[in-house]
């Protein structure tokens, strides 16, 4: 698909081109604030699964150049963002980058040791692995970056902070409901209009982080397997109470953003320039080194013959 066809038939990747943001996801987590007004009073976040790079971005203009470039800004004042993921990401002003991986202990380490005994008011998590269209392997899969997410708010989220993760609504929908509600009064399942309807995406909104009494980091895995156990719900306040069987857990749904806003499953036409034509814009920020990287390269030496598409196959 060319870039001016996607431009029409994708009207939030064309306007995150023609506002600067290097991903259409930016509006999701826009649209999010709008409902939840996530960023009040926010001075440190943690952006898990970050590249390419657009909600750092929107954390990064909504918190950090406010901060900066208000009269009565202190350089050790100013909110602190540290992103982290797998793959590098071009800079971001006032955004600390950590290349790591979030399910690796060693990465949560790290991010903790940038907050220096301090906590975050907020994660936000918008970590995909790569879809299969397997939707029962890519829920699961989903479910371990939340979990993973999960574990570092454990240890760096102040009591009363925000959680939001994107999750992939499916069978196990109202377990991970009920896991997130052990630590979270206020649980929403938020979809915002830039979500694709066709999107089995959508994110939690967790508000008023309050562990339970007593709550040791070290125990999160065995506290979540309980509630997994068939009995493990019963043990938790998220049944309505008048629901039975497999609906007595009643999940909050919302649809966020304006809801006369851009359709995202819409085409639009193209603006066109006094001469007619119209002109698509280059993408703001291309991955540096995305995943499909090695795999383009391959494609392309392949067109060159296959001498050259062995040998790189050797040095690899
Ligand atoms: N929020 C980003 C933005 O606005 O630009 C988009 C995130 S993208 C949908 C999902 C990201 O999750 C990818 O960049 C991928 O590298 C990252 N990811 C997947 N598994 C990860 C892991 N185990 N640790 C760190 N990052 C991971």
């Amino acid at each position: 698909m060319g870039k001016a066809s996607r431009d029409k038939r994708d009207i939030y990747y064309r306007k995150a081109k023609e506002e600067g943001w290097r991903a259409r996801s930016a509006f999701k987590l826009l649209q999010i604030d709008e409902e939840f007004n996530i960023f009040e009073g926010v001075k440190r976040v943690v952006d898990l699964c970050a590249a390419p790079g657009s909600w750092s971005q929107v954390l990064s203009r909504k918190l950090y150049l406010p901060a900066k470039l208000s009269p009565d800004a202190r350089e050790g004042d100013l909110p602190l963002i540290v992103a982290i993921d797998l793959q590098p990401m071009a800079p971001i002003e006032g955004v600390i980058q950590v290349q790591g991986d979030i399910t690796n202990a060693r990465t949560a380490e790290v991010v903790i040791r940038h907050f220096d005994g301090c906590k975050a008011d907020l994660v936000v998590c918008d970590g995909a692995p790569d879809v299969t269209g397997l939707h029962d392997m890519d829920e699961f899969v989903q479910s371990q970056l939340i979990l993973a997410g999960l574990t570092i708010v454990t240890h760096v989220l102040k009591e009363g902070g925000k959680f939001i993760a994107k999750i992939f609504r499916g069978k196990d929908t109202s377990l991970l409901y009920c896991q997130l509600k052990l630590f979270f009064p206020i649980v929403t399942f938020a979809k915002p209009k830039s979500s694709r309807n066709s999107s089995i995406e959508a994110f939690a909104v967790c508000e008023n982080y309050s562990p339970p009494e007593g709550f040791n980091p070290k125990d999160l895995h065995h506290l979540l397997e309980k509630i997994g156990s068939p009995s493990g719900v019963d043990d938790l306040d998220c049944s309505s109470g008048w629901l039975e069987g497999p609906n007595k857990v009643y999940i909050p749904f919302l649809a966020c953003g304006d809801l006369s806003g851009y359709d995202s499953d819409r085409s639009y036409p193209l603006p066109k320039a006094p001469d007619g034509t119209y002109r698509s814009l280059d993408p703001v920020q291309p991955p540096i080194a995305p995943p499909y990287k090695r795999a383009l390269e391959l494609k392309k030496a392949s067109c060159h013959g296959v001498q050259e598409l062995e040998k790189l196959s050797l040095d690899s």
